[in-house]
C-alpha cells in the first residue's frame, strides 16, 4: 500500500496490507484477550483512556503534521481536530460509569429485576479518513471502556494516523491484542467484516455501508452505519444575511467540504437571495487556498483523487441544466488533488449537485418562496444526517426543524457535532448512534436479570 501526499502526489510511505491470514490472526488474538479486558474494573479501563488522552496531547503537533501529510487537511484544522478529541474523551470518561452501571428496575421482596450492560465482545471498527480522530474515537473509546476488544481498520488514506492511535493506546496500557490496527484498503475491510465478530461499526459512504450491511445480514451481528449526507440549510428573509453567509460558507468549505455534515445544499428566501449569494461568494473568495502545512491555509487539496471527477461531473451537469457558476468550477492545475472552491446559483433538484453527496468544496444555492417550499426541498433527499435554519425567530425555527427528517438539526449554526448529543442519521445516512450516553451503551448488550429469592 502506497501512502501519497495529496497536496503534491509524492510518496510518503509504503506499507504491507494485512492479508487473510493476518486479519484472521488478529481476530483470534482479540477473541482470546477480550474476556480479560472485560473483567478488569472499569476504573482501570478509564485510567488507560485517560492516559491515551494525555498521549494525544503530548504528541499533538507531530500527530497534526501526520494527519495533514496523509489527508491534505490544513494544519490548523488538523490541530482543531486533536483539540476537540480531548473534549470527546472527557465526555466518555465522565459518563461511562453511569451509562454502564447496572440498574435495578424492580425491587419487590418476591422478585428483583436488573439490567446489566455486557460488552458485545470483539468489534470491528471500520473508519473514514476525513476526521479519523473523531469518527475513530466515537467508536473505539466507548467500545474499549465497555470492555470490548476492537479491531480498528482506518481508511487507507489515514493509515499512519491509525497506526499512531494504536501506539498511543498501547502505551496507555490497552493490551495490544485488545486494540489491533488492521492495515489495508477496502479489500482488507471486507476481510475484517468476514471474521465472526460480535459487532461491526462502520463510518463511510452509503455504497460501502450498503455492501457491509448485505454481508452482515445473515449473521445477526450488531451493525451500526454512519454514512454520508446531503445536508441542507435554509436562510429565512429575517436572518442577518452576512452572518448567515459567513457561517454557511464555513460549513460548506471547512476541510474542503469533506465532512459528513458539510453543508451541501442552501435554500434562501427570494427576498434576500441576491444579497445572500453576493455575501456568500465574497466570503468564499476570501478563503486562502494553498499548502496545507501553512498555518494561514483554509482550503487544502482533496484527500482522494477520484473525487475530482465527481465534482467536475456535478458542475458540468448543473451548468448544462441552467446553473450559474459564480466561483471556481474546475480542478487546479498543479500536482496533487486540487479543486477550486465552487459556488453555483440558479440550481434545482433536477441536478446531481443537489441530490448526490459532493464531498468537496462545491455548493449550490437555490431560491425558495417560503418555509413550505424550503421544508419540502430539504426533505427531498435519500439522506438525513443534519439540517439547519437561519432566522432570529426561535418559534419559526423550531416549527421548521420539527418537520425535517434528519438525525441532527441546527438553529443559526451548522456543521457541528457535540459529544453530549446523539449522532445518527436516517435513510441513506445510516443506522445506529454514536456519542451521548446512547453512544456508550451502543457497545453493550443489555442483559435482563429476573431474580426470585427462594
Ligand atoms: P468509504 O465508504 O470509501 O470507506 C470507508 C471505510 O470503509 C474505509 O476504511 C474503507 O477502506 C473501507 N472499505 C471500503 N470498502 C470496503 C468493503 N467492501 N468492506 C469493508 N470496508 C470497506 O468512505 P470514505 O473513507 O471515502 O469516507 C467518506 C464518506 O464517509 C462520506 O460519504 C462521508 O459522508 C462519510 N462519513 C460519515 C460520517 C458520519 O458520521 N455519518 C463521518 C465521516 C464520514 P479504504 O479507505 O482503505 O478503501
Amino acid at each position: 500500500m502506497k501512502i501519497l501526499n495529496p497536496s503534491d502526489g509524492t510518496l510518503v510511505r509504503e506499507l504491507a496490507d494485512d492479508d487473510t491470514g493476518a486479519v484472521a490472526a488478529k481476530y483470534a488474538r482479540a477473541r482470546a484477550a477480550q474476556p480479560g479486558w472485560g473483567a478488569i474494573p472499569l476504573g482501570e479501563r478509564l485510567a488507560a483512556i485517560e492516559k491515551f488522552k494525555a498521549e494525544t496531547e503530548k504528541r499533538k503537533d507531530e500527530l497534526a503534521r501526520t494527519l495533514t501529510t496523509e489527508t491534505g487537511k490544513p494544519i490548523s484544522q488538523a490541530r482543531n481536530e486533536l483539540n476537540a478529541l480531548a473534549g470527546r474523551i472527557d465526555f466518555f470518561l465522565a459518563n461511562a460509569k453511569s451509562a454502564l452501571a447496572s440498574e435495578t428496575v424492580l425491587a419487590d421482596p418476591q422478585m428483583q429485576e436488573q439490567i446489566t450492560h455486557e460488552p458485545l465482545g470483539v468489534v470491528a471498527n471500520i473508519s473514514a479518513w476525513n476526521y479519523p480522530y473523531f469518527v475513530g474515537s466515537n467508536v473505539f473509546v466507548p467500545a474499549l471502556l465497555a470492555g470490548n476488544a476492537v479491531l480498528y481498520k482506518p481508511s487507507e488514506f489515514a493509515t499512519l494516523t491509525g497506526l499512531a492511535i494504536g501506539e498511543m493506546l498501547h502505551a496507555a496500557g490497552v493490551p495490544p491484542d485488545v486494540f489491533s490496527v488492521v492495515v489495508g484498503s477496502g479489500a482488507t475491510g471486507s476481510l475484517l467484516v468476514e471474521q465472526p465478530v460480535d459487532g461491526v461499526f462502520f463510518t463511510g459512504s452509503y455504497p460501502t455501508g450498503a455492501r457491509i450491511a448485505a454481508a452482515c445480514a445473515p449473521r445477526m451481528v450488531k451493525l451500526q452505519l454512519e454514512l454520508g449526507g446531503k445536508d441542507p440549510s435554509y436562510v429565512c428573509e429575517d436572518a442577518d444575511v452576512k452572518t448567515a453567509a459567513e457561517s454557511l460558507a464555513d460549513g460548506a468549505m471547512y476541510n474542503a467540504g469533506q465532512s459528513c455534515c458539510s453543508v451541501e445544499r442552501i435554500y434562501v428566501q427570494e427576498r434576500i437571495y441576491g444579497r445572500f449569494v453576493d455575501a456568500f461568494v465574497a466570503t468564499v473568495k476570501g478563503f486562502k487556498s494553498g499548502d496545507p502545512m501553512d498555518e494561514a491555509t483554509y482550503l487544502g487539496p482533496l484527500a482522494r483523487s477520484p473525487q475530482i471527477a465527481t465534482l467536475e461531473g456535478q458542475v458540468a451537469d448543473a451548468v448544462a441544466k441552467g446553473a450559474r457558476l459564480l466561483a471556481g468550477g474546475k480542478r487546479i492545475a498543479r500536482p496533487g488533488n486540487w479543486f477550486e472552491a465552487t459556488v453555483l446559483s440558479n440550481v434545482g433538484h433536477d441536478m446531481a449537485l443537489m441530490r448526490e453527496e459532493s464531498f468537496g468544496p462545491v455548493i449550490g444555492i437555490q431560491k425558495v418562496a417560503g418555509d413550505d417550499e424550503a421544508v419540502r426541498l430539504m426533505n427531498d433527499t435519500e439522506y438525513g444526517l443534519t439540517a439547519g435554519v437561519y432566522t432570529p425567530d426561535e418559534k419559526r425555527a423550531r416549527g421548521i426543524l420539527a418537520q425535517i427528517r434528519s438525525g441532527s438539526v441546527y438553529w443559526n449554526c451548522c456543521d457541528r457535532v457535540s459529544p453530549r448529543l446523539p449522532w445518527s442519521g436516517v435513510g441513506h445516512s445510516g443506522v445506529g448512534v454514536t456519542l451521548s450516553t446512547y453512544g456508550i451503551q451502543a457497545f453493550t448488550r443489555p442483559k435482563a436479570w429476573h431474580l426470585k429469592p427462594a
